[in-house]
């Protein structure tokens, strides 16, 4: 490998070592699922590196990420500290293993508490608050085929450490000469941080921005009330900041945060409107709800997606309906372990 420009046009996730901004450099490295990659940002201090976000606890990540770091003349020993944008596994956990082995410092943000607390539980399942929350939404078939393919995909307990450092929001956070300001940015998780130069004009976004996908909402072992509430204000806040460069977790950077917030709040807002429509239509429950709806930006029908996708397509209705029935559109009843919805009367 050799440290070369970014260039946008290129595939994203290859791998490599590609300069975003003097002495940034993003490092993708590679996932087993369909996000394909993970970006790693590095960023070159006077006495090593500040890493946002770590990857996932991975040979192949491993190596790619001790090749990049050597390309820029250094090794993991030079890794002072990870700043982690969430608790994902594929953001925070080879942040532990290098720690580990290597001593850098970790820090992660002070919301990811409860669900770090649930992940490195041994006695926790995986997905078991998704589960059960599929179940009370209908969506039985889909927590029955879903637990069928768990096993294979799960992180080992012992892979989940705290961190060194629960960061506060507002923290700013020192790496070489600059000045990283950590932004509460709760709806992704409810931890979730993203980390703004705002000398340079950076944006670390985590899972939070996205250029290409929209974020899932509330995927966590302890979701807050309204996830996706939570979202839409974090997208507004960060829509406050100076427009910026945005440096994704997964994705190409781009140059305008503002412009792909934009995008995401009318996402959001049209998503809102079609299921408040298809609850109008008679669908009573979450799942039924994300039947009616297409998904992905190929308009997939429910039906045709993976049972993990069909999860996370629920959850996210779950949300929706959820915020819906916050701002009076739709009332809710719980009735034999089931949750239905109905249109709120206008009367
Ligand atoms: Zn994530």
């Amino acid at each position: 490998m050799s440290v070369e420009l970014d260039d946008p046009a290129r595939r994203w996730y290859e791998p490599g070592v590609f300069t975003v901004a003097p002495g940034v450099h993003r490092i993708p490295l590679p996932l087993p699922d369909e996000l394909r990659a993970v970006n790693v940002y590095a960023v070159e201090g006077n006495d090593g590196f500040t890493l946002i976000d770590s990857g996932l606890v991975l040979d192949a990540a491993r190596t790619q990420l001790e090749a990049a770091l050597k390309d820029l003349g250094g090794g993991l020993g030079d890794v002072r500290q990870f700043l982690v944008t969430h608790v994902h596994r594929d953001h925070y956990t080879q942040a532990v293993a290098v720690r580990r082995d290597f001593g850098a410092r970790v820090g992660l943000g002070v919301g990811e508490q409860p669900s770090l607390a649930v992940v490195s539980n041994p006695a926790s399942t995986p997905y078991r608050h998704q589960l059960a929350s599929l179940r009370r939404n209908g969506a039985e078939k889909v927590a029955d085929e879903l637990t069928a393919v768990l096993p294979e995909e799960s992180v080992p307990h012992s892979a989940w450490e705290a961190p060194d450092e629960w960061l506060q929001p507002g923290t700013v956070v020192r790496a070489g000469h600059r000045g990283l300001e950590a932004k509460a940015t709760p709806g992704h998780t409810q931890g979730h941080l993203v980390y703004f130069d705002r000398a340079a004009c950076l944006l670390f976004g985590g899972d939070h921005i996205l250029p290409h996908i929209t974020p899932s909402i509330g995927l966590e072992p302890v979701p807050g009330e309204s996830p996706l509430g939570d979202y839409l204000d974090s997208l507004r806040a960060v829509r406050l900041l100076p427009d910026a460069r945005l440096l994704p977790a997964h994705g190409p950077v781009i140059d305008s945060s503002h412009a792909r917030i934009d995008e995401l709040l009318r996402h959001h807002d049209t998503r809102l409107q079609l299921t408040a429509e298809a609850v109008v239509q008679g669908a009573a429950t979450a799942y039924e709800v994300s039947e009616a709806l297409r998904w992905t930006g190929r308009e997939r029908e429910f039906a045709t997606l993976p049972p993990r996708h069909q999860m996370m397509a629920v959850i996210e209705t779950v949300w929706h309906l959820a915020l819906l029935e916050v701002r009076g559109v739709v009332t809710s009843e719980e009735r034999n372990g089931t949750i239905r919805f109905a249109p709120a009367s206008t009367g």
